[in-house]
């Protein structure tokens, strides 16, 4: 379980973000400047607008993407470095170090599209006849696993699932030892991105959902179904996904760790599905031995029983089937990338037109070879004096937290204390890992890209896997260091900040105090607090489920979570679905307290110089009015409904507009800095502060 910044950006399978020119030229990254606010708005009544409008009416969509923002730019950036870096390695005829030749072969294997339709189709054919080999149930297993271990990401727990055919398999941290790997199973097995797309009853749900249909019978007639087949097994697909999102655990109820932390030996997993062999899985994916397993969802494992005894072979074939072509597209020829885009990020996104070949390839070497990349990108993009500066910025924001603990008024001494030695014992991880990815057992061909995603697939699971029943490696990522993102670790207690994010307009060496802390302060503020939200409060310093609050304290945090829940709790009337504010709750909490965390470091950070919020710039404004734009230009980002839709039915993050007035409104300060009287739409009377 990781806590990110956000995943607009980073939700690849949905809404890769597209560019439509070449990639040769690095584009311009802007910083902040005060001729982007439009004046026409009234700041203390829509202050995303206010920050924001003149980008978006200056900046449209493109038509290849679901969502275009100030990261937008950064994005071409980080993408156009990544591309040279893959060209350079591809070109090298001689002395390639091992990193070239793995990025620079898979690049042309992705680039090059005339052999992707041919050795990828024969590569997915001899995959297909697996599956039609298969004469009964006690096979299923055997698939399975291949499966698992060749595509997709088996090991990658989201919010609301693991994405990957039937279940998913990884390896976590123990929660009550954190010292401790152990091996976890997950719920999964659908395709579309939350439980809610197969049970929702609105009329929109029902729509997308006929679709869906039309999509599976499609992508089936692709492997070479008939159409009446593909429209029959299309059914059947839908129907057993169905049945396996129905026990699925709820994605707010699978916020609360506790719900999740369901310890099994093998014996006991195999008693609640017994039609499945577990032991024979693990021995075929060549998991290390284990004395427990973690079940995330045992009702999840009754409903997979109840599926496997209800469906005959022949369903379960077709579900294979469909899963497998599902998993493959994104790497088979035109039909099934044409197809697949259609639906995930189409329908579900938005998205008018597909990305451009390069870009997808891009996305695909660094989700495949992101640490021998990562290092071509950080030699780029990353230099030590921009680490610095950050860790200077993390330093002053941890800071202030620890102030603030001191004097919260709600707080009790013996609370205090446990919140400020988890807040001491944070590790800060800026820009890149400390060691690089050992790649040379990873085979790649230059001509294969099916079979290099198969391989490193299998890599990267067996990656995962060596961790089971091992001590915890707190110096490794979970994200590439040209990722646009951070994220909080509460079980390894570090937050995380890759090299992708810490460049203009989120930070820059050049940049002042105020907007670098209102844009990368806030986000810092962001990854420190989710330590304390509502989820992060129940983890103590070393990353153990333990409780370690006074009863007293407990209640005092609750009433004051819920103020977040209860505001954040609304209708959305642009994507046309309400927001849960309980599935956000953490993300807001930590939006809040972050800014205000990261406002407290500017001004601890300006003293030093002389200066106050309010010494005036020579663009005009105050030092907190920067602070504030800035912080708002952070998320000036439009969406199309499609994926505004989505992300508010499966996504703990509120959408970037609420991200901005919600958090803003609840500070006095910001009221201060424009001026804003009491009754405005953006100062609340009741306003909600956690942290
Ligand atoms: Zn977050």
């Amino acid at each position: 379980m990781r806590r990110l910044l956000f995943v607009f950006l980073c939700l690849s399978a949905f809404a890769l973000a597209q560019q439509k020119n070449s990639g040769d030229e690095l584009p311009k990254l802007q910083h902040l400047s005060a001729d982007q606010v439009n004046l026409q708005i009234d700041p203390c009544t829509d202050f995303y607008q206010y920050a924001c409008s003149k980008f978006f009416a200056a900046n449209p969509i493109p038509p290849d993407q679901a969502g275009w923002g100030v990261a937008g730019p950064l994005l071409k950036w980080n993408e156009t470095v990544m591309r040279q870096a893959l060209e350079a390695a591809a070109a090298k005829k001689q002395g390639r170090t091992a990193a070239e030749q793995k990025i620079g072969d898979y690049w042309s294997s992705c680039m090059d599209e005339s052999k992707v339709e041919t050795a990828s189709a024969k590569a997915f054919q001899l995959d297909l006849k697996r599956i039609d080999e298969l004469k009964q149930k006690s096979q299923l297993v055997d698939e399975l696993a291949h499966q698992h271990a060749t595509i997709g990401d088996v090991w990658v727990v989201d919010d609301n699932a693991t994405f990957a055919p039937m279940f998913g398999f990884t390896a976590i941290q123990d929660y009550d030892d954190a010292q401790k790997t152990v091996a976890q199973f997950d719920q999964g097995g659908f395709a579309m991105p939350g439980r809610d797309f197969y049970l929702n009853d609105d009329a929109k749900s029902v729509e997308v959902r006929k679709q869906y249909l039309a999509h599976v019978a499609n992508m089936l007639k692709l492997t070479g179904e008939s159409a009446s087949q593909a429209a029959a097994d299309a059914a059947v697909v839908l129907q057993m996904e169905t049945e396996l999102a129905k026990p699925a655990m709820d994605v707010v109820k699978r916020r609360d760790p506790k719900n999740i932390n369901n310890k099994m030996t093998l014996a006991q997993l195999q008693k609640l599905s017994p039609s499945f062999d577990w032991q024979r899985y693990l021995a075929l994916i060549h998991a290390p031995a284990q004395q427990t397993f973690l079940v995330t969802s045992p009702d999840f494992f009754r409903g997979l029983e109840q599926a496997i005894q209800q469906h005959p072979i022949a369903h379960w074939k077709v579900y294979l089937k469909w899963q497998l072509a599902h998993q493959s597209a994104p790497y088979l020829g035109k039909a099934f990338v044409n197809e697949n885009f259609n639906f995930f990020n189409h329908t579900l996104a938005g998205t008018p037109e597909l990305a451009p070949r390069w870009r997808r390839c891009v996305h695909s070497a660094d989700n495949a070879l992101g640490d021998a990349l990562g290092q071509a990108y950080v030699a780029r993009a990353f230099p030590p004096q921009s680490k610095e500066r950050v860790l200077r910025i993390v330093k002053a924001i941890e800071g202030a937290l620890d102030q603030d603990i001191t004097q919260l008024s709600w707080m009790t001494d013996a609370t205090k204390q446990q919140a400020s030695a988890k807040l001491h014992a944070i590790l800060n991880k800026v820009g890149y890992p400390d060691k690089w990815r050992d790649y040379s057992a990873l085979e790649i061909k230059p001509d294969a890209y099916l079979e290099n995603v198969h391989r490193a697939t299998a890599f990267e699971f067996n990656r995962w896997l060596q961790k089971i029943g091992k001590p915890i490696d707190r110096y490794d990522w979970t994200m590439t260091p040209p990722t646009i993102n951070a994220y909080y670790d509460p079980q390894f207690n570090t937050i995380n900040f890759p090299a992708g994010i810490l460049q203009p307009p989120f930070f820059s060496s050049e940049a002042d105090d105020a907007t670098n802390f209102g844009a990368e302060g806030s986000v810092i503020g962001h990854e420190i607090t989710h330590g304390f939200d509502d989820q992060g409060r129940k983890f103590d310093e070393k990353g153990n489920l333990h409780d370690w609050w006074t009863a007293e304290d407990a209640k005092n945090y609750d009433e004051r979570g819920k103020c977040i829940s209860d505001e954040y709790t609304q209708e959305i009337p642009e994507a046309g679905v309400k927001q849960n504010g309980l599935l956000t709750q953490g993300e807001d909490t930590a939006d809040n307290g972050g800014l205000y965390l990261a406002l407290i470091g500017l001004e601890s950070s300006l003293k030093q110089q002389g200066k106050t919020l309010e010494t005036k710039g020579d663009d005009g404004l105050t030092e907190l009015q920067r602070f504030f734009l800035s912080f708002a230009n952070n998320w000036c980002e439009e969406l199309r409904p499609e994926i505004m839709r989505t992300a508010v039915l499966t996504d703990p993050h509120s959408l970037p507009r609420y991200r901005v007035n919600n958090t803003i409104a609840n500070m006095p300060e910001f009221a201060r800095a424009f001026g804003c009287a009491k009754g405005k739409p953006l100062v609340h009377e009741n306003a909600c502060r956690v942290w």
